[in-house]
């Protein structure tokens, strides 16, 4: 069978058969699939019609690594041969479940100490919330149910998380949520605060943030505010969660995104980078006081668990994962290739005139679309998913955002990313926003 058959054949199943997440449903429908991948190597990724592109978004933010990684392969077989699952209900347990939690204690913020093991970030986020209410029954508390969040932010889809995510669409997509949610704005400390005291203080079970919002469109928070946040949250005795699943393990030059604020979290929840995605995982972490109390004042079972909680495979992906971090320094890569991308990103400021604000912590950057650099003033329709198809068309793959009236695009490439490799991208990236600037003063756009 020739590519092109093949490509026509899964084309049709993928239309029939595969309802895509997150994905544009009519797009799918008429253009089918916009890549039919094969194959990965490093940054690079290639598709059954001869395509090979930069994954500038390792992904979706989690193949730190890079593609390709033969080692990951042979961890995941090798556990797999052996003891491929078993479960941690009931006191179960397994030697790689054990000892990534021993190793996770080691490298996370603050005292973090204990991790409780989830298929990913969802899951983690709706375990926290749900952790968290637990603490406050356990401590006679009941009254503290809300969870606080804020404006801008990703949590992810299960029903817990989606409540909590800032990003208003997320939550308009399905009519009834999750009670006891509440938001704060994404910038200001002094927002959390008004909104504690406007809801009560005794009200509220914890406060959950990006220390870098991601998929709100690269926001990296000002330096003093989780220090703000933490200090706020002693005050009213509230419980400080922070998400780094995009930020964790070293995606922003450091091994946790709250490495760069100096605030210690209560509870962390991370997914994503821990395993480079090569097998599903997450979870989260308890601070050593937290889990303290927890099992001094828990007497029954912790009636909460998924069957796949401290998966031996995934777990032994995820050692091996993070081994390959360490060995190959790839978080002061990250550092170094970060400051690269984000001069690059100046630099194509410097040269097009519809780029405003350029932003970034570590290999996570974004880049504002505006109609003037001087007024940051934005166009009637964004521009960004034309950057992004032409990016795509010229061997790059980064994202767009168009929340809350954004026009932003957002890159991460792995951490394994080399100069060369980030030259091309921001070569790459520079020749889209210019062909779509050619295109503006052929007068077709407003
Ligand atoms: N939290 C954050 C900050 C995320 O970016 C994401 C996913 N992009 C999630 C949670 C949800 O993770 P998952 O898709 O693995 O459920």
């Amino acid at each position: 069978m020739t590519n092109l058959k093949l490509i026509q054949e899964l084309t049709e199943l993928d239309k029939k058969h595969f309802l895509h997440p997150t994905s544009p449903i009519e797009q799918q429908q008429e253009q089918g699939a916009a890549f039919i991948f094969t194959e990965g190597n490093g940054v690079h990724l290639h598709d059954l019609a001869g395509n090979t592109v930069i994954d500038g978004m390792s992904s979706l933010w989690n193949v730190n690594v890079g593609h390709g990684r033969k080692e990951l392969g042979q961890a995941a077989m090798d556990q797999m041969s052996t003891l491929a699952f078993t479960s941690c209900f009931a006191t179960f347990s397994n030697e790689p479940a054990i000892r990534l939690a021993e190793k996770l204690s080691h490298i996370a913020p603050g005292d973090l100490s204990a991790t409780f093991f989830t298929s990913g970030g969802s899951e983690a986020n709706d375990t926290a919330y749900k952790l968290a209410r637990h603490y406050w029954i356990l401590k006679g508390q009941e009254n503290r149910k809300k969870i606080i969040s804020r404006t801008k932010s990703y949590h992810g889809v299960a029903m817990g998380a989606t409540s909590a995510t800032g990003l208003k669409p997320f939550r308009d997509f399905t009519n009834s949520l999750a009670p006891d949610f509440c938001y704060v704005d994404h910038a200001s400390s002094q927002s959390l605060r008004e909104v504690i005291e406007a809801e009560g203080p005794e009200t509220i079970a914890a406060f959950i943030a990006e220390p870098v919002q991601g998929a709100g469109g690269v926001h990296v928070a000002p330096v003093n505010y989780f220090k703000e946040v933490r200090a706020i949250c002693d005050e009213y005795d509230i419980l400080f969660i922070t998400d780094e699943v995009i930020t964790g393990f070293g995606r922003t030059g450091t091994y946790f995104g709250m490495e760069h604020y100096g605030a210690a979290p209560d509870m962390m929840c991370f997914a994503k980078g821990v395993t480079s995605g090569y097998v599903p995982l997450g979870g989260v972490m308890l601070s050593e006081r937290i889990h303290q109390e927890f099992t001094e004042l828990s007497k029954g079972t912790l009636l909460h668990g998924y069957t796949y909680s401290g998966h031996p495979t995934a777990c032994a992906v995820a050692i091996r994962n993070l081994e390959i971090i360490e060995q190959e320094h790839l978080i002061a890569n990250a550092k170094a290739m970060g400051e690269e991308m984000l001069n690059g990103f100046k630099w194509i400021q410097s040269e097009r005139e519809i780029v405003g604000e350029v932003r970034g912590l570590g290999l996570m950057g974004g880049i504002e679309i505006v109609k003037n650099q001087h007024t940051q003033e934005r166009f009637q329709a964004p521009l960004v998913p034309q950057i992004v198809a032409e990016a795509a068309k010229r061997g790059l793959i980064c994202r767009s955002v168009v929340f809350d009236g954004q026009d932003t695009l957002v890159f991460a490439p792995p951490l394994v990313i080399n100069k060369r490799e980030m030259s091309q991208l921001i070569e790459i990236l520079n020749d889209s926003i210019q062909a779509i600037e050619k295109g503006m003063m052929k007068g077709n756009i407003q």
